[in-house]
């Protein structure tokens, strides 16, 4: 068993899908280890995304993930990294497989309704910015 680190982005707080998509990841087989409703500030969005820092949509993606609230959750599940990025499906989500979140619920490849971690390192990283020993069961 292991761990991953998601967001449920601003787009998809704004249009409603709190409650589907969090239904989609329990129906899935993840267990929802930490959860909580939170706004990133733009230094925590700096943060996050830094490897991002460079490419030209980096101001772009900084405003939106900061825009409105987004809901951080650590899941748990064999191969969660992996198998998380296919529930998510791709980055855009005019490429992303019939069924797959971002293919139901985003709204664009800029803003594609979910963050899922790319790495067992990542996913520790990750979920230990947005949570606390505490507030992981
Ligand atoms: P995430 O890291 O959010 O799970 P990802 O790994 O599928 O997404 P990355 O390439 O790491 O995609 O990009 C991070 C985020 O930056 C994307 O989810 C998207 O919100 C935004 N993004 C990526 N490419 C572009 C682009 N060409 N133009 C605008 N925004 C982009």
């Amino acid at each position: 068993t292991n761990r991953t680190f998601t967001m449920i982005k601003p787009d998809a707080v704004e249009n409603g899908h709190i409650g589907a998509i969090l239904e989609k990841i329990s129906a899935s087989g993840f267990r929802i280890v930490a959860l909580k409703k939170t706004q990133m500030t733009q230094v925590d969005a700096e943060t996050f995304y830094a490897i991002h820092n460079e490419r030209p949509f980096f101001g772009e993606l900084v405003s939106y993930m900061t825009r409105g609230p987004i809901v951080a959750a650590i899941l748990e599940k064999e191969n969660a990294v992996a198998d998380f990025r296919t529930l998510i499906g791709a980055t855009n989500p005019e490429d992303a497989a019939e069924g797959t979140i971002r293919k139901l619920y985003a709204t664009s490849l800029s803003e594609n309704a979910v963050h899922g971690s790319d790495s067992d390192e990542n996913a520790a990283i990750e979920g230990a910015f947005h949570f606390s020993g505490r507030e992981m069961f």
